[in-house]
């Protein structure tokens, strides 16, 4: 049987998305089908509607989503009907050569519901990260549902789905930021702001919010930047080597996807410090640095997928420090808004209005 419910959809290259009626199935074997109850506008669903990740229209947006487990299908043990859920867009196999070796975070076979959601019409509809969350039903493979405590509010638990999962595993799992580390952090939105909560976590002895735009570097203060630079008006790479007694930066994390402020990451961080892009790149984007200074500069050039999360491992820790009071995800959540009101998200976020703005069912 298939569910009748509303979803956002991207039908065509940059046009507008609309919200329509959407067929979800039931859970077939090794399937969840998950009452959504929220889910965060991500830039990615910006990159889908702007066919910037694949030409398979139509899409259905929403991916950093929370919810509760409606129905399960034959074999799944993982989760039941009732149980408080975010969605992952990594549900690692467990049999591909990078499970096998002990990494599960860079599977390469990850796991997605078999079955498709479709328009009313029988047209397949490309789930947004193999998601799909603006809709009140969205159906996954069960390995996608990551139980985690109830006591979270849903707006705030979403966000460790995507963006914020991103920014956190940026500091925490790729870089290995630990106490007493100084950290450089470009990019102040979302996944920036992640990142710099991320170092606190680990315990950074200073960090460095950069940006162009006073708005973010006053949130990166609230997040836990000890220092904040406009990079518009002062030279960051020297900034940060001032902050840091002419040295640079343990850990530079560029959170914007550009070459120039990849640029000013690789020589912000001092000798042996490790560098890591958490920021998406576009295809045409290329980066020209001296070799000499790759190998002389020692330390790491790394990238983080999905902050090298393991959701499995990952998402109940997040949220149990979130309810500790130590990790504070609601200031990520900047408004909720219902789902007609995506496409004006989309604009207040690249017009770098809102850190989150959250859809609620
Ligand atoms: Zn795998
Ligand atoms: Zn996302």
């Amino acid at each position: 049987m298939a569910n009748a419910v509303k979803g956002v959809i991207a039908g065509a290259k940059g046009a507008p998305v609309s919200v329509e009626t959407v067929l979800v199935p039931d859970p077939g074997p090794d399937e969840a089908l998950v009452r959504i109850q929220a889910c965060g506008v991500c830039h990615t669903d910006l990159h889908y509607r702007e066919g910037a990740i694949t030409n398979d229209f139509p899409f259905l947006l929403g991916h950093e989503a929370s919810g509760i487990v409606e129905k399960i299908g034959p074999n799944v043990t993982n989760v039941a009907p009732g149980d408080f859920v975010i969605l992952a867009w990594r549900a690692p196999c467990g049999t591909c050569r990078s499970c096998l070796r002990g990494r599960p975070w860079y599977c390469f076979a990850s796991r997605n519901a078999q079955q498709k959601m479709t328009r009313q019409d029988g047209t397949p509809l490309s789930a947004a990260l193999g998601i799909g969350a603006f809709a009140e039903l969205a159906l996954v493979a069960a390995g996608q549902a990551v139980k985690v405590n109830p006591a979270a509010r849903p707006e705030a638990a979403g966000l460790v789905g995507c963006g914020i999962m991103a920014g956190l595993g940026a500091a925490i799992n790729t870089a290995g930021v630990s106490r007493g580390d100084s950290v450089a952090v470009i990019g102040c939105g979302g996944v920036g702001n992640a990142a710099i909560a991320g170092a606190k976590l680990a315990g950074a002895h200073t960090i460095i919010g950069v940006d162009v735009d006073d708005r973010k570097l006053e949130w990166a203060k609230q997040f836990g930047a000890t220092h904040t630079i406009n990079s518009r008006h002062t030279d960051p790479v020297q900034a940060i080597r001032d902050l840091t007694g002419g040295n640079g930066v343990n850990v530079a994390i560029e959170a914007v996807g550009r070459p120039e402020t990849y640029t000013q990451a690789f020589y912000a961080r001092d000798h042996a410090g490790t560098v890591v892009l958490v920021g998406v790149p576009s295809p045409e984007m290329k980066i020209e640095l001296p070799l000499l200074e790759v190998f002389g500069r020692g330390g790491a050039l790394k990238s983080s997928w999905y902050g090298d999360c393991l959701p499995t491992r990952d998402f109940p820790m997040f949220i149990d420090l979130y309810l500790q009071g130590r990790l504070d995800l609601e200031r990520f959540v900047s408004e909720t808004i219902t789902l007609d009101k995506v496409e004006e998200a989309f604009h207040k976020m690249e017009r770098g209005e809102v850190l989150r703005s959250v859809v609620v069912f």
